[in-house]
């Protein structure tokens, strides 16, 4: 038996376009929400603009909950799907007086409008309809319309705003379902929230005036509000409202740029709710912590520096089964080959000196390379500049040492320490034609952990092919 008193939340996106890392944010909060107190976590596609709604932008958005392991009960549900119990609502709201047949026409409304600004009045539509007796309605189409009160104020008692007070002159008889048969989205919602049994609406602020509006059908039909929390919108570095100009929006973007799900999940679930001064967590602990309470009313600011940081730091501390896991996804989303098994093993003994100071995949793969490539290794421009004939010389008095003694860190410290010795010079003056010869590059692991994973034979033909070369 499911707790009675355990809450339930959802994510309702509208499929127009990519997952909005703001969407992806909401999701993460009502996810938290709902699986830090046994209760249920719904996914539900507010696809009743069909106009504008695409089967991709689901895809996406789907994609995207996958990724960061957002995992909802049950089954998708499609808002389109409902629509005749969202009229039959309506019907009952018509029935009950709580809402009215409105047969005006858009050039009736337009009209009215005109008129209004014309004298200065609120072009508020409203409808002469509204009080008229059933024996006056025209046989013609109609609408339905809520019947919202026209004086005195709605309070929304928000969990992050507090109380917010909008006044009822400023609501409009919305309309419920259209004259074509269609319902609206904001009576959608509210069918729909109430149906999935919703507890906790916690979303956008951008959504706070459809919430006043929302309350009107709630209250019509006798049934519970739900909790609202309406957390600000993410704004960008400058403080203005997150755009394009930022930067990347889309979920997708951040993990094609090759950051781990669980440094988003923990940047994302930092932007606007805090623990304390806790910046590095896991989703363990953000279950624990997680409350309504400590989300922020102020807009929360995008700051890439501070996913790179967090990035760092979990990727330092991820198991080798998950890195492996996720680099493989963050190649596939790239559209890049997949890793042989080979390499994915070859990958996967060296991740133990690559993990260190890799703010992302991409870094950390340019840091692999000297295992995911193949003899003869094709030095890039720098590392050629570090194989000049001295050092070659160097290299190639190296390689018979390194024949004979045995394959641990110490002893190749020590040889390499002879062999520059022996030349005057520091230990770091052979770094740098070491790490062209055994990776081909300049940023690499240390050149000893490079040995040791590649091993005796591997480390002596690189560097006779190099000093050869
Ligand atoms: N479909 C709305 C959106 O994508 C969300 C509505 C809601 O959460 O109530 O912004």
């Amino acid at each position: 038996m499911p707790d009675q008193s355990a809450p339930v939340t959802r994510i309702a996106p509208s499929p127009t376009g990519f997952m909005h890392i703001g969407t992806a944010r909401t999701a993460l909060f009502n996810w938290l929400y709902a699986r830090g107190r046994g209760g249920k976590f719904y996914l539900r596609i507010e696809d009743t603009d069909q106009a504008r709604s695409t089967r991709e932008a689901t895809d996406a958005i789907l994609r995207g909950m996958r990724w960061l392991g957002l995992d909802w009960d049950g089954e998708v549900k499609s808002q389109a799907e409902g629509a005749a119990r969202h009229a039959e609502v309506a019907r009952q709201m018509l029935a009950a007086g709580t809402a009215y047949k409105c047969f005006s026409t858009q050039d009736e409304i337009a009209a009215f409008r005109e008129e209004a600004r014309a004298a200065g009045r609120s072009t508020l539509f409203r409808s002469p309809w509204r009080d008229a007796r059933p024996e006056t309605h025209p046989d013609a189409p109609f609408a339905i319309r809520v019947k919202a009160p026209q004086s005195g104020q709605t309070v929304i008692k928000d969990r992050v705003q507090g109380d917010v007070v909008i006044r009822n002159d400023q609501l409009d008889d919305m309309i419920l379902l259209r004259s074509d048969g269609t319902p609206t989205y904001m009576l959608a919602v509210v069918v729909d929230d109430h149906d999935m049994g919703v507890s906790h609406v916690i979303r956008g602020d951008d959504h706070l005036n459809n919430a006043a509006r929302q309350m009107l059908v709630f209250n019509a039909m006798g049934w519970d509000v739900p909790v609202w929390a309406h957390i600000p919108l993410i704004h960008g570095e400058d403080g203005k409202k997150l755009s394009k100009r930022h930067g990347a929006l889309g979920v997708e973007d951040w993990q094609k740029a090759g950051y781990p799900a669980r440094a988003m999940l923990n940047y994302l679930a930092r932007l606007g709710w805090s623990h304390g001064d806790d910046e590095y967590f896991t989703m363990h602990q953000a279950l624990e912590w997680f409350e309504l309470d400590s989300i922020k009313k102020s807009p929360a600011r995008f700051d890439t520096k501070k996913l790179a940081s967090l990035s760092s730091q979990h990727i330092a501390a991820m198991e080798d089964g998950a890195l492996i896991e996720e680099i493989a996804a963050y190649l596939a989303v790239n559209g890049w080959p997949a890793l042989t098994a080979q390499k994915n093993a070859a990958l996967q003994s060296a991740l133990y000196c690559l993990k260190d100071r890799a703010r992302d995949f991409g870094e950390l793969l340019e840091k692999a390379h000297f295992v995911l490539t193949d003899k003869p290794i094709d030095p890039d421009e720098k590392a050629q500049k570090a194989l000049d004939p001295v050092s070659k010389g160097i290299l190639s008095e190296l390689t018979p040492h390194l024949r004979n003694d045995s394959w641990d860190r110490d002893t190749l410290e020590g040889i390499v320490s002879q062999v520059a010795e022996a030349h005057g010079l520091k230990l770091g003056k052979l770094a740098a034609p070491l790490r062209a010869a055994l990776a081909g590059r300049s940023v690499t692991p240390s050149v000893f952990d490079m040995m040791l994973v590649l091993g005796r034979e591997e480390t002596i033909a690189r560097l006779e092919d190099a000093s050869s070369r």
